[in-house]
């Protein structure tokens, strides 16, 4: 039987990606993300990924079946006894009435992030591919060193953010009522710092326990 997950929650550019580190750290649970499940796929070119791949350029969201069979299989390896972190996932409300039947989620942290400080967030962001470090231009410089080698996601682009800022408040946003209603979820605000967003999501973790 599975032990308890957490569910990361809240729009794009939230900071989910870069506080999930912190909650698996704290907590041991593997990072189950389905947007970097997504786009190893397309890496991969699989014919999964292929299709995907015409959403996420778009800025919409993958049809559900072919995200809770991803969710299905990652569910079924062995590191996923003791509970997962899910980032990015569940996105609608039929992705969360498929996951309360095979999983038992214990809290749901919702970050949240204003629009207007989104797109500000999401066109400076840039990844290592070497470690999977995100960094932003801005607020979190990479090392002068690594510089070269980051890359940005082909969907942080301003117009691909604005349709991915749709897509949340018409499909996404309802989970947080949806999670309320249960008494599972848990809001921080994430229009801080990376430092104090962390140690809201730290203290969110720990009043779980
Ligand atoms: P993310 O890395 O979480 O921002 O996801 C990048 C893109 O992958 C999204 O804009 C969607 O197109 C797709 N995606 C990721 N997770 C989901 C999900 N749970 N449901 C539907 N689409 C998703």
């Amino acid at each position: 039987m599975m032990v308890g997950s957490i569910v990361l929650f809240g729009p794009p550019g939230a900071g989910k990606g870069t506080q999930a580190g912190r909650i698996v750290d704290l907590t041991g649970k593997p990072q189950v993300s389905t947007g970097d499940m997504l786009r190893s796929a397309v890496k991969a070119g699989s014919p999964m990924g292929m299709a995907a791949k015409k959403f996420m350029d778009a800025g919409l969201l993958v049809p559900d079946e072919v995200i809770i069979g991803l969710i299905e299989e990652r569910l079924q390896e062995d590191d996923a006894d003791s509970g997962v972190l899910f980032d990015g996932f569940p996105r609608t409300i039929p992705q969360a009435e498929s996951l309360e039947r095979i999983a038992d989620v214990t809290s749901v942290i919702s970050i949240e992030v204003p629009d207007d400080a989104i797109v500000e967030r999401i066109v400076g962001r840039r990844m290592d591919p070497e470690t999977g470090e995100i960094y932003h231009v801005t607020f979190k410089p990479a090392p002068t060193e690594i510089e070269s080698r980051l890359i940005q996601r082909p969907d942080d682009n301003e117009d691909t953010v604005r349709a991915r800022l749709e897509a949340y408040h018409t499909q996404t946003a309802p989970l947080a009522d949806w999670y309320a209603e249960r008494g599972l979820l848990i809001s921080i605000d994430g229009n801080a710092s990376i430092e104090e967003v962390g140690s809201s999501v730290e203290a969110a973790v720990r009043t779980n326990d």
